[in-house]
């Protein structure tokens, strides 16, 4: 891979479509490497469980598997990214719409930092269709599985609370394609932006191979010391 950097970024963002095992990636990274999560779709699930202002504005676009409008993610952005939490910082699921690319550059602006380096997982849209119906989530926490990527310790049952695990609403057969298409119609010209204004700080993994394998390549991608194989 070329154009490795020599001192690793604070600042990522990672790209994936549903299903490209992305959101995995992202938390390996924080738990290994110190970077502290940003991630929109989390958040805005967070905010529908607390039933606050935005999450009863949001709650329809999350259940019908559509973007969230740019203007409700504008408010999240605000409420959640606050200056002293900025020192190593991952986006995951953000930006993911061309109205947020500038977002993101009034808050790189804002608060003084500047994303570092642009990581896609790349994953055909077959593949990431599988991989999304073995996905779980925790109703009380918000804690996520995977039956065969990351099972719980007892079957379909929280490792944290007990609570019995759902199919997230977004993950129900007939949004999973239409989220597809999404990603297609939306992350394209995102990453075509990236690829061709940020070339010296875009990188592409493949996301197809065993979750290690990955996760090894994304590493070397981002001047991080890879585990051993
Ligand atoms: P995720 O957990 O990243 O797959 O996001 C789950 C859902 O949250 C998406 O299907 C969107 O409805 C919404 N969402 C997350 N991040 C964004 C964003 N940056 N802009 C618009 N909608 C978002």
């Amino acid at each position: 891979m070329s154009h490795r950097p020599t001192v690793p970024p604070t600042h990522v963002v990672i790209f994936g479509r549903p299903g490209s095992g992305k959101s995995t990636l992202a938390e390996r990274l924080g738990a290994e490497h110190g970077y502290v999560l940003f991630r929109t779709g989390e958040l805005l699930r967070a905010a529908v469980r607390r039933d606050d202002f935005l999450g009863q504005r949001v709650e329809v676009h999350l259940a019908s598997g559509n973007l969230v409008p740019d203007q409700l993610i504008f408010e999240l952005m605000e409420q959640s990214l606050k200056a002293p939490a900025t020192g190593k910082l991952l986006f995951d699921g953000f930006p993911r719409t061309m109205g947020q690319v500038p977002l993101l550059a009034d808050f790189e602006r804002r608060l003084g930092f500047a994303i570092g380096c642009y990581l896609d997982v790349a994953v055909t849209p077959g593949e990431a269709i599988a991989r999304m119906t073995g996905r779980r989530v925790c109703p009380t926490c918000g804690a996520t599985y995977h039956i065969v990527g990351k099972p719980p310790k007892v079957a379909e049952t929280c490792d944290l609370d007990g609570s019995h695990l759902v199919n997230r609403t977004d993950d129900k057969p007939e949004v999973v394609a239409l989220r597809q298409q999404i990603f297609d119609e939306y992350a394209t010209p995102i990453l075509d932006h990236y690829r061709r204004g940020a070339p010296e700080t875009f990188r592409t993994v493949d996301g197809e191979q065993p979750f290690e394998a990955v996760y090894a390549d994304a590493c070397r991608a981002l001047g991080l010391e890879a585990p051993a194989s």
